[in-house]
């Protein structure tokens, strides 16, 4: 445990669920985890319990991975510690794969109904279709722009083509919407909807009075900071300033909010956790701003905020998280953005 998680508790301690195994957390509420292929390995699900007229099932929030490993976990929990009730709602806190990749596979076997918002609805069709503007291709010109000239790290990107449909087999060709300050009623207690900016287009975060339980997605994680990241579909963002400002939405929830994140353990101390993020950002920030007193592509920045050699999976998202600081600043005025002669994009001090 490093020194800013020992400011947070985990009231379970290192009790994890193995995946196809549930652990319940609270009546009606329970946490599953699923393998993830990456450096970062898992992603924790909620089953909780539902009703739709006088079924009784579960209503799940996000879904895994559509890979192998996580199907056959899948499996073990239907034959198992689900008792033979269906799944009656599939719920996405974004479009991300890890947390939509089985939806497509769930509702159908389920005939179960998907909630999200309506920007995750889009983005998660629009990239399981490998639409350009997101796909692996249409990242090159954006990468190239911002510094990029690595004819073999630009190959490996290029490579990244169906990096989503490889992991979002399908996505349920309709929805139900969810928007900011909704109420859902679930596992017997009254969830309000909290959408987020930065991640992810509109991430749907759920907070429950009863019980004082959020629901936080990858807006608030206990371990890792949140990926804030400039991608080629939206060249113009700012999604920096758009994540601390979200942070703001919760603000008001209280401090022994009980907080279920999608990576990591539950914990408690979220205010503390957002005011690490804060810091953390702000460091960031300055960091990026002072290497800026000569004029610095988002690539020449990475290295500065990525200490450690990077994949090119991983670079894809330095280099969006650097841009992301490099942008916040800009349009606040602190930084100049000019294309050199070379096509180049440099930020220098105003
Ligand atoms: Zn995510």
């Amino acid at each position: 445990m490093n020194l800013l998680e020992s400011q947070l508790s985990y009231p379970f301690g290192d009790d994890i669920p193995e995946p196809g195994t549930v652990h319940e957390l609270a009546s009606g509420l329970r946490w599953l985890r699923m393998p993830l292929p990456f450096a970062l390995d898992h992603i924790n699900l909620w089953l909780l319990d539902d009703r739709a007229g006088d079924r009784a099932g579960y209503a799940l929030v996000d879904c895994g991975a559509g890979t192998d490993a996580t199907r056959a976990a899948w499996e073990q929990v239907i034959a198992g510690p689900m008792d033979g009730r269906p799944l009656l709602r599939v719920f996405a806190t974004h479009c991300h794969p890890d947390h939509v990749g089985l939806s497509g596979w769930l509702c159908e076997r389920f005939a179960a109904p998907f909630w999200t918002s309506a920007a995750e609805f889009g983005f998660a069709r629009m990239m399981a279709a490998a639409l350009p503007g997101v796909d692996g291709p249409s990242a090159i010109p954006h990468f190239q722009r911002h510094g990029l000239l690595d004819a073999g790290l630009l190959e490996q990107m290029q490579s990244r083509r169906n990096y989503y449909p490889s992991l979002v087999p399908a996505v349920p060709p309709s929805y139900t919407r969810l928007q900011d300050g909704q109420r859902v009623k679930m596992a017997g207690r009254e969830w309000r909807v909290i959408t987020g900016f930065g991640h992810s287009p509109e991430h749907v975060s759920l907070y429950a009075e009863e019980g004082r339980i959020l629901i936080s997605g990858d807006m608030v994680l206990p371990r890792i900071s949140t990926n804030v990241s400039v991608f080629a579909v939206e060249p113009e963002g700012d999604p920096l300033t758009q994540y601390l400002a979200s942070l703001d939405k919760f603000a008001d929830l209280p401090e022994d909010t009980l907080v279920l994140p999608s990576h990591g353990k539950p914990f408690r101390g979220l205010h503390v956790r957002i005011q690490q993020l804060r810091a953390h950002h702000a460091a960031r920030l300055e960091e990026v701003r002072a290497a800026c007193a000569e004029p610095r592509s988002a690539v020449d920045i990475v290295p500065l905020m990525f200490r450690r050699q990077l994949d090119g999976h991983q670079l894809s998202f330095a280099i969006g998280e650097a841009l992301a600081h490099l942008h916040a600043l800009w349009y606040a005025g602190i930084l100049t953005r000019v294309t050199g002669a070379d096509g180049v994009i440099r930020f220098g001090l105003a």
